[in-house]
């Protein structure tokens, strides 16, 4: 592909990385796509100083000016949002379709986050005392550091960087080795947005390199005032532990294991087109992609039948992700495929029913990362696809009796990121919904990520709420002033 950027963007410049290099492939057909110079330790340092500088120019950098700038992120990546997607594609294997809606997801957080800014308010809480008065201020938090996945490898990046800017900090993102095209192509608007508004070119900037140097240079620098890591749990306990002596602010989107809860009483048509959303895009490969599906016994079989029908018409549709008719591309790697094939293969072996899929699919001329959209029936709470997150595209099915039964069933996992409810009694719904132990729930809603609301999970999950005015309240600390006021 022509124009692809692959040096780092540090302090408003892009400069070549003096370490190890990272060679980024095509998942789809192990061609190389691009070669990037690593950053060491020490150009991380330097990133992490430009940062700080940076985060003192943003503060001074007046509301208008910094909601024009991120207004006009928005409209960059909207503008460039063809080659934007072909990039996504390219490096994760995302079929184009879906990536073309993630550049538009990325260009949603922006404008989310300059309307959050422009309506953000400070405080005068009524005063107990009558010479007194506490004003309550908003202020930035400061120079902060990203560190983001390969799934969503520029709608990460907006999730955090934009209510960043909006509230006036700086950011250093670490984007995933699979991923840092999308990241780099990012840093090219930003730069040019920068200079057309009159902003600070270092409020943002990309590392690439070996993950726990640079992740290690960037949250040890004096001035780094966060961390925002989206990414496993078990990386997000390292970082965290990281963080803990310097006591730094930590944001955590970590992994999940979704509940996907069908009652008797749910539309099944309706609850098969929500399952189909919510477990197969990007083929599984999503934080909040339905992985446990926990179906009413009465309605069971007959979900699964049309879901199955659902299910081979899909399987049609593997193949070149750049194709506009492809909605199954490959898995991101083959530890991902391994990992989906030990998943069915303990299911199996423990009693679970194949009803369709469980194999690669071949794909002439392109890679073996290809897997075969499956479900498996008959799954019980102790198989590794209940217990862990599949991350591909398996529907693991099992079935509950009442509803005290399928709360308790949805709960009893260690995370809590999303569950989804699918039923027609409204009564049943907000019950459920306040019942299940989760940050987000889809109720008869298979995609309920949008940018306006405040996304974030639980136990182990991780910490705080990105996106809508939560997310910028996530890049501000707020101050008080206490006046004392002479009485005449
Ligand atoms: P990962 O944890 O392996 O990697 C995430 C990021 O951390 C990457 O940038 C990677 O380079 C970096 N990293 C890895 N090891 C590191 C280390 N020792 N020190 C510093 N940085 C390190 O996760 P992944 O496989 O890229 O992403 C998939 C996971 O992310 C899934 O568990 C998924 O559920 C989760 N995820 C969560 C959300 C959310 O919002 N909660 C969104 C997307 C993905």
């Amino acid at each position: 592909m022509r124009d692809l950027e692959t040096r780092q963007y540090i302090g408003g410049e892009f400069v070549v990385g003096d370490a190890e290099s990272i060679v980024v492939v095509n998942p789809a057909n192990d061609a190389v796509i691009a070669s990037i110079s690593g950053a060491s330790a020490t150009l991380a340092m330097r990133a992490a100083e430009a940062n700080s500088q940076a985060a003192r120019d943003m503060k001074a950098l007046p509301l208008l000016k910094r909601a024009e700038l991120v207004r006009r992120l928005a409209l960059g990546i909207r503008m460039d949002a063809a080659r934007l997607a072909s990039i996504l594609t390219l490096e994760s294997g995302k079929p184009i379709l879906e990536s073309r809606g993630e550049v538009e997801y990325a260009a949603s957080f922006f404008e989310n986050a300059a309307a959050a800014a422009e309506m953000a308010t400070g405080e005068l809480p009524a005063s107990r005392m009558s010479d007194r008065r506490v004003l309550v201020l908003r202020e930035p938090i400061g120079a902060t550091v990203a560190i983001t996945p390969w799934n969503f490898p520029l709608a990460m990046i907006a999730r955090k960087f934009a209510p960043a800017l909006a509230a006036g900090c700086s950011q250093v993102v670490k984007p995933a080795e699979e991923t840092p095209l999308a990241a780099l192509a990012f840093a090219s608007i930003f730069e040019h947005c920068a200079h057309e508004v009159g902003a600070p070119a270092a409020a943002f900037s990309v590392v690439v390199g070996d993950p726990p140097t640079v992740a290690q240079a960037l949250i040890a620098h004096p001035s780094t005032r966060k961390l925002s890591f989206t990414g496993s749990t078990e990386v997000g306990r390292i970082l965290a532990a990281q963080c803990a002596p310097r006591l730094l602010k930590t944001a955590l989107e970590l992994g999940g294991n979704a509940p996907f809860l069908v009652f008797a009483d749910s539309d099944i048509d309706r609850a098969v087109e929500q399952a189909m959303l919510s477990k197969f895009r990007f083929m599984g490969q999503t934080c909040i992609c339905a992985n446990r599906f926990l179906l009413e016994q009465s309605v069971a079989e007959e979900f699964l039948a049309r879901l199955e029908v659902r299910v081979r018409a899909l399987a049609n549709m593997i193949g070149d992700p750049t194709l506009e008719f492809t909605r199954m591309g490959p898995l991101i790697n083959d530890a991902a495929i391994e990992k989906v094939e030990s998943h069915v293969a303990d299911a199996v072996a423990h009693g679970a029913q194949l009803r369709v899929g469980g194999r690669r699919a071949e794909v002439a001329g392109l890679s073996r990362r290809f897997y075969e959209p499956t479900i498996l029936s008959n799954c019980d709470p102790t198989m590794r696809c209940s217990r862990e997150e599949t991350f591909g595209p398996v529907v693991a099915a099992m079935t509950f009796h009442s509803e005290s039964e399928a709360i308790t069933m949805a709960n009893a996992v260690p995370y809590g990121l999303a569950g989804y409810v699918m039923t027609q009694d409204a009564d049943r719904l907000l019950r459920v919904a306040e019942a299940l132990d989760f940050g987000v729930i889809g109720a008869n809603d298979g995609a309920p990520s949008t940018a306006e609301a405040p996304f974030g999970g639980r136990k182990d999950s991780g910490l705080g709420k990105e996106g809508g005015t939560h997310g910028l309240d996530a890049y501000t600390d707020l101050k008080y002033v206490s006046l004392r006021v002479r009485n005449c």
